[in-house]
């Protein structure tokens, strides 16, 4: 559907990159559950060849993400670390890397370990402050990968100061949008220059299915990555392209309520007696308020917070809940709650743990869609 360029978010989100089917006029774009495409005669076909190359349900979601995230276009993986790993075929051996310190632990299991063995180095910085992040650029430091907020402590990067510096040094800034979705954060409109998501997180939505993503905004990485796309062929199956384009139809609304829940429940906590610390961008106690204001639109649904860094504790709140799930994953309709000690930072030692700003009292909520006061209830009970 063409849409003008003053369409709201919500518009775009709905009908971005969908028109009703052209055999048969259905409204939900289909699964095209097919591997190639018949040929009329000798090179004569509908521009479509081969079900890796191109997949129309595919293509529909690449196109409404491109739209969502305010990029020229999308292309869809079968994982969020898939699309990371593409996204990591735009650099060239030798060249290096600044990543936000807290960034997500598989991501920096696919640097540390397998894309140091192709002559790619990575230096970890806390990318809240672009004094270091300045002084960790070399010559060849060729893309600065940022998460915003980092997990679990939540820190911020101030996105359009850091896409100034990264072009300032002819370096690509590369975002990580997961933790707060195109709702409440579009970091192109700050000068990003390539975004990427879990669409298994928000996206979706639903916590049934795993996919990635990489929105782009210029020509030649737009290329690349359809070429990329193809050559290496993890992409996304027509089933979860499917049902992610259902999830974004709802995105708005649902980030409404995981922005609405995630407050209050960082309100409840910061103002329990238990409760030594809330990591929450939305609190004006947070460090990075400032920013999450100027960048964000409401402050998601991830809400980390610590007792007294003592683990037995934690881990006894954490078995007492009941409405709220245990359960690695975020961003879906039920609220989960995980143990960074046990998740993100499994392994770490005491020394690497303050590091991070992590403790082995810390829990993570990702807060879903439940009435709120049923939340309050849960880890009021638990805390108990
Ligand atoms: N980026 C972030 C911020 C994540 O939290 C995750 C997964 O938790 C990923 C990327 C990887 O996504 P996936 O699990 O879909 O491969």
């Amino acid at each position: 559907m063409k849409l003008t360029s003053r369409a709201r978010f919500s518009t775009v989100c709905l009908h971005a990159g969908q028109d009703p089917d052209p055999a048969t006029g259905a409204i939900i774009t289909p699964i095209y559950q097919t591997s190639t495409y018949v040929q009329e005669a000798l090179g004569r076909h509908k521009g479509f060849e081969y079900a890796r190359t191109q997949n129309p349900t595919r293509m529909a979601l690449e196109r409404n993400l491109a739209a969502i995230e305010g990029g020229k276009a999308a292309f869809a993986f079968a994982s969020g670390m898939a699309a990371i790993g593409a996204i990591a075929t735009l650099l060239q051996s030798g060249d290096h890397v600044v990543v936000s310190d807290n960034t997500y632990g598989g991501t920096f299991r696919l640097f540390d370990k397998v894309l140091r063995r192709y002559q790619l180095s990575f230096t970890y910085v806390d990318t809240s402050k672009l004094d270091e992040v300045e002084r960790a650029f070399t010559k060849t430091t060729r893309m600065l990968f940022v998460e915003t907020p980092t997990n679990p402590v939540m820190r911020l990067t101030d996105l359009r100061a850091a896409a100034d510096l990264a072009h300032a040094h002819q370096v690509r800034l590369v975002v990580d949008n997961t933790f707060a979705s195109p709702y409440v954060q579009r970091p192109i409109e700050f000068g990003a220059d390539l975004v990427t998501h879990s669409t298994t997180k928000y996206l979706n939505g639903h916590s049934d299915s795993v996919g990635g993503v990489v929105i782009a905004v210029r020509d030649e990485d737009i290329e690349w990555l359809k070429f990329v796309q193809n050559a290496e062929g993890a992409i996304l199956s027509p089933f979860d392209s499917w049902l992610v384009l259902r999830g974004t139809k709802t995105l708005p609304l649902r980030m409404q309520q995981h922005n609405a829940n995630g407050m209050a429940l960082a309100e409840f906590l910061a103002g329990h007696p238990k409760v030594q610390r809330v990591y929450y961008p939305g609190l004006t106690s947070h460090p990075d308020h400032d920013i999450a204001r100027r960048q964000m639109s409401g402050y998601g649904g991830m809400v980390c917070f610590d007792l007294d860094g003592r683990y037995d504790r934690a881990a006894r709140v954490y078995d007492r809940l009941q409405v709220v799930k245990r359960a690695a994953s975020l961003g879906g309709i039920e609220s989960l709650i995980s143990m960074p000690v046990l998740t993100s930072q499994w392994g770490h030692t005491d020394e690497q743990l303050r590091a991070a700003g992590v403790t082995r009292g810390m829990l993570r909520l990702s807060v879903g869609l439940e009435d709120a006061a049923d939340l309050v209830a849960d880890l009021d009970q638990a805390l108990g």
